[in-house]
């Protein structure tokens, strides 16, 4: 049985972060991660991370208070402003910090981070490593981690937490080398575990990025936040939705109809492509809805839908070398066609988990001992939308800040018994008796399956543009889901590198957050941000300038709601 003042779940970018600051402050910290962490999803991240440096020539005059703003109102006034405030006001010397640790920042002619202009953003305030930005950053982190000898479990798969008397006290592992399950005591638990993307079937996201993380603290009593709000990226590739970054519009690139127009004039005359996510999603699905996209041939096999142009041409090879030579990449590649000669085909995918557990800005959630931090977490500043480059932004102020408070907790309570050996005993007993359920299971359902109905139901009814009937349909649905999971055929003993078992916990996981995604969402009678309802098309502020939380129960979950906190910026018309 091994013991830690801080476990953090997770070796992405919060992880990373978190753990950096958990040993700074004197605590033993261990990072537990199911893939290698420079394998984690962070390192796929392109476009950027916002801070107020007013380095750019047009952004002389940026502040931390205009990100502030800039946020807010990106996020249709859902965002906590006291927590954003915060997060825009560090930003700068979080980003010092990691040029110090070596993060190798694209530079100005006289050797200034250079900065790129992003969706909603009043000044272009997006620091960026060409376009590789979350793998230079998870590069870095990791060197301080390999640097102040943290140790890293990799390939070892969390499956429950310890709790008692409603305190978290560690975690139940899985090796996955040797299928072996393990007690890891701890004074203090992060969970840095990333975003839920893969319910959903056209994602951005890593296979990875499964709901798991966020199930295992709503199961031991933490709540889920603001689940319904659900991010799609305007541009990915058709098909495979592999990423093209905002970075691409950033430098100047075009969205594209059939009819050879530049459509977002009809839809954000002034921002034109570089309004928020939400409105360019629905601008380029309500082209392709309305017959000015291009229809994909079903011959292809593509993932239908429909499609429009990302145009970089005119912004010339030497640019498009420089500044995106991944994107240019990923479209030789998997399109097999050059960005620097021809358009780029995209069509718009689930991207990023606006929601998640529940947090204060010290990652602390509602059971003790329990802290979260990054996608997986809802802090929130990002509320019913979040501005592209925020999110990295939000993982290392934030995991820091985790990082540190974790720290103290664990060093004031070291002296505490936390849990008897027999207690721990037990739990370990019930964990390993539920796996060996799930592999002992010989029903007649086939997991796969299931998986790619639950993919199709959330992709066409838990979209872009919502009803009330749809996703009541939706609802149904994920409970029909959950119940027939019960009855799976599964395959299996615990045994080394089981990665169909781990499959089978991951889609546990994934069936509890798509209720949570699709009851928040059914029940939010408005439209905001990335929530968007034809039945009713309005914010109203009146009944729900609120956040949304979910609480588990035997039966299902239960929702309640929270305020907004509310400092400068009373909620306006959102127009760009
Ligand atoms: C293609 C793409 C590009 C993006 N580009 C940008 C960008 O340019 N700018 C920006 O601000 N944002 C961007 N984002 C969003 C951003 O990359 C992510 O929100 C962020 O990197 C998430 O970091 P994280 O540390 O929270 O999680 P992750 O990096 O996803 O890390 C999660 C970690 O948890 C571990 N894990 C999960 N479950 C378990 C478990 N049960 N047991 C053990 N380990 C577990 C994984 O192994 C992994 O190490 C992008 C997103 C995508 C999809």
């Amino acid at each position: 049985m091994s013991m830690f003042d801080v476990i953090i779940v997770g070796g992405g970018l919060a992880g990373l972060r978190a753990a950096i600051a958990a040993k700074e402050s004197g605590a033993s910290p261990l990072i537990i991660s199911k893939i290698h962490p420079v394998r984690s999803h962070s390192g796929a991240a392109q476009g950027g991370i916002n801070a107020p440096l007013a380095n750019h020539p047009d952004g002389k005059d940026d502040s931390p208070a205009k990100h502030a703003f800039d946020t807010i109102k990106g996020s249709d006034y859902l965002a906590d402003q006291d927590a954003v405030e915060l997060m825009t006001s560090t930003a700068p010397s979080a980003i010092y910090e990691l040029e110090h640790w070596g993060c190798p920042f694209d530079r100005t002619t006289d050797g200034r981070i250079a900065q790129r202009p992003f969706g909603g953003a009043g000044y272009p305030r997006t620091c960026f490593g060409a376009d590789r930005t979350g793998h230079y950053i998870l590069q870095t982190l990791y060197e301080q981690v390999v640097k102040q000898q943290i140790p890293v479990y990799e390939e070892w798969f969390v499956v429950s937490l310890i709790a008692n008397e409603g305190t978290c006290c560690g975690v139940v592992a899985q090796n996955l080398r040797t299928g072996k399950l393990e007690a890891i005591e701890a004074h203090a638990v992060i969970f840095a575990t990333g975003g839920a993307g893969r319910i959903y079937g056209r994602s951005s996201n890593a296979l990875t990025s499964t709901g798991l993380g966020m199930s295992i603290p709503f199961w031991a009593g933490a709540h889920l936040k603001d689940m319904e709000f659900i991010q799609f990226h305007p541009t990915t590739i058709i098909g495979k939705n592999i990423l093209m970054t905002e970075g691409c519009r950033g430098e100047g690139g075009y969205l594209i109809n059939k009819d050879n127009e530049r459509f977002m004039k009809r839809y954000a005359a002034e921002k034109m492509e570089l309004a928020p996510r939400d409105i360019v999603s629905r601008s380029i699905q309500t082209e392709i809805n309305e017959g000015r996209g291009f229809s994909i041939d079903p011959a292809s096999g593509g993932s239908g839908g429909g499609y429009v142009h990302l145009d970089i041409r005119h912004l010339g090879r030497a640019k498009i070398m420089e500044r995106l030579p991944g994107v240019r990449d990923i479209c030789l590649e998997f399109l097999g066609i050059d960005p620097i000669d021809s358009p780029i085909p995209i069509q718009p995918a689930q991207h990023y988990t606006m929601g998640g557990i529940d947090t204060d800005s010290n990652g602390k959630t509602a059971v003790k001992g329990l802290y979260a931090a990054g996608e997986c977490a809802c802090v929130s500043v990002h509320g019913a939308n979040r501005l592209g480059g925020n999110s990295l932004l939000d993982t290392i102020v934030f995991g820091k800040f985790s990082g540190i408070k974790a720290a103290q907790e664990s060093l004031e309570s070291k002296t505490k018994c936390r849990i008897d050996a027999n207690a721990l005993k037990m739990t370990l007993k019930q964990v390993e008796a539920h796996l060996q359920r799930m592999c002992d299971n010989r029903g007649n359902e086939n997991p796969y399956q299931i998986k790619l109905e639950l993919a199709k139901v959330m992709d066409d009814k838990v979209g872009i543009f919502r009803t009330g009937s749809d996703m009541k349909e939706a609802l149904d649905k994920v409970r029909e889901l959950k119940k027939r999971f019960k009855q799976i055929r599964s395959a299996g003993m615990i045994t080394p590198f089981n990665y169909n078992l781990l499959w089978l916990l991951e889609m546990e996981g994934n069936l509890d957050v798509a209720e949570v995604i699709a009851m928040g969402a059914l029940a939010r009678q408005e439209s905001r941000g990335s929530h968007s309802r034809r039945d009713f098309t309005k914010r109203d502020d009146q009944n729900w300038l609120k956040h949304t939380l979910a609480s588990y129960t035997k039966d299902g979950p239960v929702l309640s709601y929270k305020p907004v906190t509310i400092t400068k910026h009373q909620p306006q018309e959102r127009k760009y």
